[in-house]
């Protein structure tokens, strides 16, 4: 069992709500994929326990692992549906169950993925060593992308498709080393924060870490030995591999003594807070994991406890700037209020708040479903350009990604940045 939301199964009404904030709903309009829809599917083929009943010789049942596995890969696991729900139905968790349950062995993520997040000198080895190979960007996607469309007339035939969403960027050549286990110390005055870089900030994006880094004034330790958070693994349903990344980290972080963890990406953030989730009440890692959690910050929280936003900031602003509100901080973190409360006290009159949409990253869903992510961005790109604004700001690494990936061939002027990214470029440093 992935969490603790299993026991709401019996409670769907079919009242539709979920319909018009899903959305995978809003694109391919399928109540199969649809959050009612996923809920009728595993509810009916799922018993007591989690047991999909596929081992059947009716020709017709032999369908169900692949429709199975289909509309369980359709959810971008944004949260949307069981944050609307009047009958508290935990939809996502419910997917993330599903996704768990043995029957998708052989249908779900390669375990390899999860070796290599899991291993703390495999993954920056790998990530050194591949940076320092030309034209990364495709090789690694095409690695990542690698998709198992397993059919009934041929169980093992493999089909590997790129991304449509092309423009990835290369792994980084500076990414944060953080590979020797040990401490660092920060002895100056004030709070301790401690920084969580999590995958995208560690090794696409390193900018960003930096940027944070000087917006707290460079106040601020990276602790070694940290690693994947276990979002994606977690969201996979793969719950042994995200304990043991909640395992790693917390020893990382624990080490850190800090009094504030602050990380930039929201995603990040709100898996941190899950932890505790993974281990049982009799495990020591339990109590540990709840203490971090209520250390942890997403970057524009701790921006706003501490009134850590420059006093002065440059005159020289032409830009204006809207908001792309990650899900895991509008339903996971308690909501947007810091970040565009940030953005209007920065930018005023030239702020242009935009609806608060899904992008369709969703970690792993974006890679597995290129063509359902790429419809879902559509809708956002067609957001900012009615916003008319310049730039659009976020707080989660996956969005970050999927907004400068999907958003490559806007012309010169337009950009993606970090909300940190933006504080540390308006910052008057004179
Ligand atoms: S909002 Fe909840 S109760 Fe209504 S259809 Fe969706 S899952 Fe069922
Ligand atoms: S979690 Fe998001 S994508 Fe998944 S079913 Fe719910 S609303 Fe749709």
């Amino acid at each position: 069992m992935a969490d603790d939301a299993i026991d709401v199964v019996n409670k769907c009404v079919s009242c539709g709500a979920c319909l018009s904030v899903c959305p995978v709903y809003d694109v391919t309009r399928h109540e199969r994929l649809s959050p009612r829809g996923k809920y009728r599917l595993i509810t009916e083929i799922i018993g007591e326990g989690l047991n999909f009943v596929s081992e059947d010789k009716d020709p017709e049942k032999k369908l169900l692992p692949v429709k199975v596995h289909e509309t369980l890969q359709g959810c971008v696991q944004c949260g949307a549906c069981s944050h609307v729900c009047p009958a508290g139905v935990k939809l996502d968790a419910l997917v993330r169950n599903a996704r768990g349950a043995d029957c998708t062995k052989g249908l779900s993520t390669p375990r390899w993925l999860w070796d290599i997040l899991k291993s703390r000198r495999l993954a920056p080895l790998l990530a050194k060593l591949v940076s320092g190979i030309p034209v990364t960007s495709g090789l690694i996607w095409r690695l990542i992308g690698l998709e198992d469309r397993r059919t009934l007339k041929d169980e093992k035939a493999f089909h590997f498709e790129m991304p449509s969403l092309a423009h990835r960027p290369a792994l980084s050549r500076r990414h944060f080393r953080l590979l020797d286990p040990g401490r660092v110390i920060d002895l100056r005055p004030g709070p301790r924060i401690a920084l969580f870089l999590g995958c995208i900030q560690n090794y696409l994006y390193p900018e960003v870490a930096e940027a944070m880094i000087r917006c707290f004034g460079g106040r601020v330790m990276v602790p070694l030995g940290q690693g994947c958070c276990g979002m994606p693994a977690w969201s996979a349903g793969a719950v042994k591999t995200a304990k043991e990344l909640a395992l790693q980290n917390l020893e990382a972080l624990e080490t850190a003594k800090a009094d504030f963890i602050v990380t930039g990406c929201a995603a990040c953030a709100s898996m941190i807070k899950q932890w505790s989730k993974l281990f049982s009440e009799k495990e020591t890692e339990k109590q540990i994991a709840i203490n971090v959690a209520n250390k942890v910050r997403e970057f524009s929280q701790l921006v706003v406890e501490l009134n850590a936003l420059p006093l002065r900031l440059s005159g020289n602003r032409s830009a204006t700037v809207t908001y792309h509100a990650p899900c895991h901080q509008r339903f996971d973190l308690g909501g947007v209020v810091e970040s565009e409360g940030l953005l209007d006290r920065l930018f005023s009159d030239a702020f242009w708040p935009m609806s608060h949409e899904c992008c369709g990253q969703g970690g792993l869903f974006s890679i597995g479903n290129p063509e359902l992510a790429w419809k879902i961005f559509e809708k956002r790109l067609s957001a900012w350009h009615r916003t008319g604004a310049s730039i659009v700001v976020t707080t989660c690494s996956g969005c970050l990604l999927q907004w400068r990936a999907g958003s490559a061939h806007k012309t010169e002027g337009h950009k993606v940045l970090h909300l940190a990214e933006l504080i540390d470029k308006y910052s008057d440093k004179t």
